[in-house]
């Protein structure tokens, strides 16, 4: 008998997720750049000019004329590229980020890699960076802020105007964090964008929301110094320099992120962004009719104060569950996240609640 083929894990239950199935025509562009490197863009042409199409429409997305930046492995690398953008440019001997305590863990790994103190602060009542807190320990060593649009945990906005105002005032770089929320702001009223002058970086993934295949993280930059701060010498490449963290890195995530813009950017994405709160508006009154302490989705995320053996059981039902820090379930409402599929977890919960 022939061995069995290895099989993903299909979406059908996940809700934890912050990465989706690309959309078709992503998953198409993705196979056919699997054998392209855009690390080395003289020998792989076609795909770093792709490239730069990802760039200049991720500059669309978020608001920002001639942006700089490239298709990175994911908001991780983004984030790292950040605050190593930040130390490389910073005059100060010792420099510190400051960030609200609902950053990525990305953000310590960063701070750990670079050497790098990371200066964490509480968030206000309602989940968001408090830009009062971060002051408090911004000093002339300050060579970044960070703020998230779209945090990992509740899907909060942080306040980036007075994010932006403290970063001047310090005479600091500022970076957003729009991993996963970049897709959907656009479409809400939030302020988030490179319209702040103060915004130099962003990190905005399309393999999160932008339905491309994984790996697709996008990093932006106001000004080509930051890249050039980035930038390293490649004696044996055909190309003098390269800016991003890995060498050799995946053709198939650009061409993917290529051809999601392409299809989806904006009338799609507005669609997904529609739906995905609409599902979460959903499930979050439903939940809260039954009784459980629900966090409001400002973005397509509901977190629920859910006790542990309801979590349990949910689990060996097979769904795909993941928790805060704080221990509440985050339901992820990615463009896979059917209603039907929310109506079928609303249907177990009950069932496990009178088991
Ligand atoms: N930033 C935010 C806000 C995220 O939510 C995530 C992941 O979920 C990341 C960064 C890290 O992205 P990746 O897992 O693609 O490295």
């Amino acid at each position: 008998m022939e061995p069995a083929v290895p099989q993903p894990q299909t979406f059908d239950r996940v809700l934890s997720s912050m990465c989706t199935r690309p959309h078709p025509a992503a998953r198409a562009a993705a196979e056919r750049f699997l054998a392209t490197n855009p690390g080395d863009p003289e020998t792989y042409r076609s795909v770093a000019g792709l490239e730069q199409d990802v760039v200049d429409r991720l500059g669309e997305v978020t608001g920002l004329d001639s942006p700089h930046g490239y298709v990175a492995s994911g908001g991780t690398e983004a984030n790292i590229q950040a605050m190593r953008a930040a130390r490389n440019r910073t005059e100060a001997a010792d420099p510190n980020v400051v960030a609200p305590e609902s950053v990525h863990f990305s953000f310590q790994k960063a701070a750990e890699v670079l050497g790098v103190d990371l200066r964490i602060t509480p968030v206000d009542t309602d989940r968001r960076a408090d830009p009062d807190a971060m002051a408090d320990v911004v000093d002339a060593d300050t060579a970044l802020i960070v703020g998230i649009a779209g945090t990992t945990e509740y899907g909060r906005v942080d306040p980036i105007p007075a994010l932006a105002d403290l970063a001047a005032d310090a005479d600091a770089l500022l970076h957003v964090d729009a991993a996963w929320g970049g897709f959907a702001l656009p479409f809400t009223d939030h302020e988030w964008n490179f319209s702040h002058a103060a915004v130099d970086t962003m990190t905005i993934d399309p393999h999160k929301l932008g339905q491309a295949a994984v790996p697709a993280g996008g990093f932006l930059a106001r000004e080509g110094a930051t890249m050039d701060a980035l930038a390293v010498e490649t004696p044996y490449l055909e190309s003098t320099s390269q800016a991003t963290l890995t060498g050799t890195r995946s053709g198939a995530g650009v061409a993917s992120a290529a051809a999601a813009l392409d299809e989806l950017w904006p009338a799609g994405y507005r669609q997904a962004y529609e739906r995905a709160q609409a599902n979460a508006e959903w499930v979050a009154a439903a939940l809260t009719d039954r009784g459980f302490d629900v966090i409001d989705p400002v973005l397509p995320l509901v977190a629920v104060d859910l006790p542990e053996p309801l979590f349990d059981a949910l689990t060996e039902r097979g769904w795909r569950l993941a928790r805060t820090a704080r221990g509440e379930l985050r339901i992820v409402c990615m463009p896979h996240v059917t209603r039907e599929m929310l109506t079928a977890f609303v249907r177990d919960l009950d069932d496990c609640r009178s088991a």
